[in-house]
């Protein structure tokens, strides 16, 4: 059975075979320049040569210590301040690669990509910040309203009546107690104009691995925590989420008592 730990076990896995397969692949880049340098008699030729050499030698190295990062913080909550800014800028730069390689080596994309979101929250997590709920702006994507709804809320929430029939009543609600700001996003330009309109200190985000990675990853100064809608009607309708989680990441993130819910 296919479990969200099973997933993210699976994109572990991925991501050390396919890291490995990078490695070995700058590796071998980075022989064949040095044993070209060490051919050719041209000064200028041989250093150039070299600086590629070393180009290619410190990104498998970077690599190798992108990989021990991930096992290490794999398990943990949160991790050590000092150790964050580096290694996660790292590691998100080299994820990118692998998710890319994933799509041409046909490997389990999604499995990848609920890595990448579990890793991000471990790195966002670990900020260890309280925010005002005013600037804390929760990301919905739009297929978590029931498809036969006839009120609109993807520019008004407030529009919902609250039948019941889809998790936006339990949303509002949350709204109104936490006073969190929130949007429904009908694609990934609509979510990032939403970001930008809002300007908040901290996203929380629901959506599919797809769209998660993407958004992760462009939102740009802002952290962005990841939460995966669950699709039980399959992708793109009535698709649903975990309040409970996002209550719990209000907790964490600001002095919201998720006991008062
Ligand atoms: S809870 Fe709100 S958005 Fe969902 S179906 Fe009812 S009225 Fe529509």
């Amino acid at each position: 059975m296919k479990t969200k730990e099973n997933i993210l076990v699976l994109g572990l896995r991925s991501y050390v075979s396919l890291a490995f397969m990078v490695f070995l692949f700058f590796a071998f880049i980075a022989s064949i320049l040095t044993a070209l340098s060490k051919s050719i008699d041209r000064l200028l030729v041989n250093i150039i040569l070299n600086i590629f050499a070393l180009m290619m030698t410190g990104a498998a190295l970077l690599l190798i210590a992108s990989v021990i990062y991930a096992l290490y913080i794999y398990n943990k909550s949160i991790i050590n301040q000092k150790l964050l800014y580096p290694l996660s800028s790292s590691f998100k730069m080299l994820l990118n690669i692998i998710v890319a390689l994933s799509m041409f080596l046909k490997y389990n994309k999604d499995s990848i990509r609920h890595f990448y979101i579990h890793m991000n929250n471990i790195i966002v997590r670990s900020c260890n910040r309280k925010f005002a709920p005013q600037n804390i702006l929760l990301l919905l994507p739009h297929c978590i309203q029931n498809s036969e709804c006839k009120y609109r809320v993807t520019n008004h929430i407030e529009n919902c009546r609250k039948c019941g029939s889809c998790v936006i009543k339990s949303i509002v609600e949350l709204k109104e107690r936490t006073g969190i700001k929130v949007e429904v996003a009908t694609g990934g330009t609509s979510a990032l104009n939403a970001v930008q309109n809002n300007k908040p200190e901290l996203v929380i985000a629901v959506a599919c691995e797809r769209d998660l990675t993407g958004g992760i990853s462009e939102v740009r100064g802002i952290p962005v925590l990841g939460v995966l809608n669950d699709r039980p009607y399959g992708p793109c309708k009535n698709t649903s989420v975990d309040i409970g989680m996002i209550q719990k990441y209000l907790h964490d993130f600001t002095d919201y008592d998720k006991t008062s819910v």
